[in-house]
């Protein structure tokens, strides 16, 4: 709920309460006072969960005999998850993205991605859960 309140421009945390009149206050978790317009917002985080299952790359299905609908359909591919792959760079929210893929999928998205080496560390599944139960990597 405080979200969207959003976040105090001192601490950062989040606003509880908001003035519900023109040109009001917001006050943060910690007591601060601040006008309500100075409240730095964030967008709500939009990052799809990592399946460790499956591979979460979106394939091409083509089916020439479709009936009644397309040739092309995009689909997820059915493999099995091998690798995860997570951005080096967060975004402006401060999230990391990440998606896991198998090893098919590695390797067209190391030819499709010409800086992935840089811009994405690349671990097995077990070595990414390894590292999220050890919360040396955010969810995301
Ligand atoms: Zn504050
Ligand atoms: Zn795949």
């Amino acid at each position: 709920m405080s979200k969207v309140y959003g976040n105090c421009p001192e601490c950062g945390k989040p606003g509880v309460s908001r003035e519900r009149r023109p040109n009001g206050n917001d006050v943060c978790e910690n007591g601060h006072i601040y006008p309500s317009k100075t409240a730095i917002l964030k967008a709500e985080p939009n990052l799809i969960p990592v399946d460790t299952e499956r591979c979460q790359t979106i394939v091409q299905e083509y089916n020439p005999f479709r009936i009644g609908g397309p040739c092309h359909t995009a689909v997820q591919c059915l493999n099995k998850a091998v690798f995860v792959v997570t951005e080096t760079t967060p975004n402006e929210n401060g999230e990391t993205g990440a998606m896991s893929l198998c090893a098919k999928c590695l390797l067209i998205f190391q030819e499709q991605i010409p800086n992935h080496a840089t811009a994405y560390v690349k671990q097995t599944v077990e070595d990414w859960k390894s590292d999220q139960e050890k919360g040396l990597v955010k969810a995301g």
